[in-house]
C-alpha cells in the first residue's frame, strides 16, 4: 500500500527514484601526543589543511548559477571569513603548542569551546553561526582525516539518486547538485532555510521538514518526491507512478513555455497592465533580472554591501556600486532601499549596535540609520548622486511612525542642499517611498501616504510583526502564513490608502513572487509586483490568463473570511478559474 509522508515542498519540481540514506555524523576524532619535535610539522598539518578547506570552498562557489540571491551565497564568504579567523587559525595551533597535541583534537577542542559560547547566546541568529563553526570545522577535519569531504558515503554513485538526510548545508545541497542527484528530502529545514533557497535556485526537486523519514524509508526504495506538494510517496502502484510521470512530461513542457514568455508584457486578458520588477542584493544581480525581462528593480537590498567586512563603505564605494545597477538597467526604474541592517542581517562591527534577546524589534533599518547619521548621510548623498544617472527611487525599510517619515524627509531635503553647495547633480523629484512592513504602518499608510511618493508592501517582516513570528526561527515556521486573515486586511488597508492617495503602491516580499497568491493579491488592487528574477515567468503567466473584474469579488470575500482553511478553499477556487 502506498504511503506518503509530508513536509514542505521547496521547489516545484516532481522525482521519481531510488532513495539514497545519507548518514553522516560529525567525523570521530581522537587524541594521541605529538613529539615536540614534531610541533612545528602538526601546526603545518593544520594550516594545510586549513588551505584545502579555502580552496574547496571557493571552487564551491563557482558552480553556484548567476540568480542563486546573493545573501544566500553569501554562506560561502562567511566560511571563508571563519577559516581567515585567529579563533580557527592561530587559537587551534596554541592548544596543538601548549597541549601537544595532534592537529584534529586542537581543533575539536577549538570547536567546542565555541559551540559553547554560541549555546550560551539565546538569539536564533547566532545560533545559526554556531552551525556555520561545525560544518567548517568538520570540512577542515575530514581534510585531516582524509576523508571525503563531499557529502556522500562513498558507497555508490549519487548519480539520479534522491537523497534521504537528516539536514544539509547549503554548500552540500550545490555539491550533490554536481553530482547529478535527481532530489533530496530533509527531515530538518523550513521553507525559508538556506538549503530551500538554493533549492529552488538549483531547481533541484526538494521536500524539507519531513520529520523521522529515515525511519520509513530503505535504501534503494523507489520513492517519488512532489516538491510542489510538499509529499513523498512511498511503494506507489502503477497506476500512481503512471500519473507522476505524466505529471513530469507536463511541468518540463510548461516550464519551456514560461520561458518563451520573457518578451511578453505583463497585460491581464481584460487589459490592466502589471508592473513586473525584481529584487535584488549587488550589481551583479542585474544579470538575471534582464534575462528574467523585468520592467526594473523594485527592491535593491543595500545592506549587503555592508555584510560580511570590517569596514563601512563611503559615500565614492556607495556611489560606484548603485550606479553600477543604475547604468546597467538603463531608463529601468531602481528602487534603491536605504540600510536594513540589524536582525538577521547584522554587520560585522558595532554598527548594528549591540545583541538584545528580540533583535527583530530592535535597533534595525530606519532606526538604526536615523540614530547614527554618520552612517546615513554618506548613504543619502550616494543614492541622490546615482539618481543623476537614471530613474531611481529611494526607498526606507522599517517604518513605523510618522516621526520617521518626516525625520527621513527632512534629512533627504538636507542633503539635497549639501549636494547642491558642492554642485553635484543629482534628481531634483527623485521619488521617496517607504516600505510598509509593521502592523503600525500598514493602519498609518493612509498619513505615510499624504507626504512620501510611494508605498512597498515587505510582506515576509510584515508577516513576522504581524503574526508575532521570528521569520528565521524554525520552531514556529508552521505559524508563517501569508494567508493569514490579518495578513490579508493588512495588504488591502495599505493598497486602499496608495489608490485613495494617488500614489503606486507595490509588493516586494516573497509573497508577490509566489504564484499561487498572484491572482487573490490582483482581487486587492495589487498591480506592482517585485520578486527574485525566477518567480517572474510563472506570476507572468497567471497575470496574463487573469480577468481582474472577475478577481475583485472572490478576493473581497477572502477578507471577510474568519479562519485561514476557507481562505485556502476560496483561494483554490480563484486559481482554478
Ligand atoms: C520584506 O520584509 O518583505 C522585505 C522585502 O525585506 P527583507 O526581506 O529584506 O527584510
Ligand atoms: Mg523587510
Amino acid at each position: 500500500m502506498t504511503l506518503a509522508l509530508s513536509g514542505i515542498g521547496v521547489s516545484r519540481d516532481i522525482a521519481i527514484g531510488k532513495a539514497h540514506i545519507l548518514e553522516r555524523g560529525q567525523p570521530e576524532v581522537t587524541e594521541y601526543s605529538v613529539p615536540r619535535r614534531q610541533i612545528n610539522d602538526e601546526i603545518l598539518r593544520l594550516n594545510q589543511a586549513l588551505d584545502g578547506a579555502r580552496e574547496q570552498l571557493k571552487q564551491i562557489r563557482t558552480r553556484i548559477p548567476a540568480s542563486t540571491p546573493t545573501d544566500i551565497t553569501a554562506f560561502i564568504d562567511t566560511y571563508l571569513l571563519m577559516l581567515e579567523d585567529s579563533a580557527l587559525t592561530s587559537a587551534p595551533a596554541d592548544i596543538i603548542r601548549t597541549r601537544r597535541c595532534n592537529a584534529e583534537w586542537a581543533l575539536k577542542l577549538q570547536r567546542d569551546a565555541m559551540v559553547d559560547v554560541f549555546d550560551k547566546m539565546d538569539d536564533a541568529y547566532l545560533r545559526t553561526r554556531k552551525d556555520d563553526v561545525i560544518h567548517v570545522v568538520s570540512r577542515v577535519l575530514r581534510i585531516l582525516l582524509n576523508q571525503d569531504t563531499n557529502p556522500h558515503d562513498g558507497s555508490a554513485s549519487l548519480k539520479d539518486a534522491i537523497i534521504i538526510a537528516d539536514d544539509l548545508t547549503p554548500a552540500d545541497t550545490v555539491l550533490l547538485q554536481h553530482q547529478g542527484i535527481a532530489a533530496f528530502v530533509t527531515e530538518y529545514g523550513g521553507p525559508l532555510s538556506h538549503t530551500a533557497i538554493m533549492a529552488r535556485s538549483l531547481r533541484i526537486p526538494a521536500v524539507v521538514g519531513v520529520h523521522h523519514a529515515r525511519g520509513y524509508i530503505r535504501n534503494d526504495e523507489q520513492i517519488i518526491v512532489d516538491g510542489r506538494e510538499g509529499v513523498l510517496l512511498l511503494d506507489a502502484d502503477d497506476a500512481l507512478l503512471k500519473h507522476y510521470r505524466r505529471r513530469q512530461r507536463a511541468e518540463k513542457q510548461y516550464e519551456a513555455g514560461l520561458r518563451r514568455l520573457k518578451e511578453t508584457p505583463a497585460i491581464t486578458a481584460d487589459g490592466h497592465a502589471i508592473a513586473l520588477q525584481a529584487n535584488i542584493e549587488l550589481p551583479e544581480d542585474v544579470k538575471p533580472v534582464k534575462e528574467a525581462g523585468a520592467g526594473g528593480i523594485g527592491l535593491y537590498r543595500t545592506e549587503f554591501l555592508f555584510m560580511n567586512r570590517p569596514t563601512t563603505p563611503d559615500e565614492e564605494e556607495q556611489f560606484e556600486n548603485y550606479l553600477r545597477v543604475v547604468k546597467a538597467m538603463k531608463d529601468q526604474p531602481v528602487t534603491i532601499r536605504t540600510l536594513d541592517l540589524g536582525a538577521d542581517k547584522p554587520a560585522n562591527d558595532t554598527r548594528s549596535g549591540p545583541l538584545f534577546t528580540n533583535p527583530a524589534l530592535g535597533l534595525r533599518a530606519v532606526r538604526l540609520c536615523l540614530k547614527d547619521p554618520a552612517l546615513f548621510r554618506p548613504q543619502l548623498r550616494a543614492i541622490l548622486r546615482a539618481s543623476a544617472e537614471g530613474h531611481v527611487r529611494l526607498m526606507v525599510p522599517m517604518l513605523s511612525n510618522m516621526q520617521e517619515v518626516m525625520q527621513v524627509l527632512h534629512l533627504v531635503n538636507e542633503t539635497k542642499k549639501s549636494l547642491r553647495k558642492d554642485k553635484l547633480p543629482f534628481d531634483e523629484n527623485i521619488p521617496v517611498g517607504g516600505m510598509i512592513e509593521v502592523p503600525a504602518a500598514a493602519i498609518s499608510a493612509n498619513l505615510f501616504a499624504q507626504h512620501l511618493d510611494f508605498l512597498s508592501l515587505g510582506t515576509n517582516d510584515l508577516i513576522q510583526y504581524t503574526l508575532a513570528i521570528d521569520r528565521i526561527d524554525d520552531e514556529v515556521n508552521y505559524l508563517y502564513d501569508p494567508l493569514h486573515p490579518a495578513v490579508l486586511r493588512l495588504i488591502y488597508v495599505t493598497l486602499n490608502a496608495g489608490r485613495r492617495a494617488g500614489i503606486p503602491v507595490s509588493m516586494c516580499g516573497e509573497m508577490a513572487g509566489d504564484c499561487r497568491y498572484t491572482r487573490l493579491l490582483l482581487g486587492l488592487g495589487l498591480r506592482e509586483f517585485s520578486m527574485q528574477p525566477s518567480g517572474l515567468p510563472e506570476v507572468k503567466s497567471v497575470i496574463n490568463h487573469s480577468h481582474i473584474s472577475e478577481l475583485v469579488r472572490p478576493a473581497r470575500k477572502i477578507l471577510q473570511c474568519a479562519h485561514a482553511d476557507q481562505v485556502l478553499t476560496l483561494l483554490q477556487q480563484i486559481n482554478e478559474t
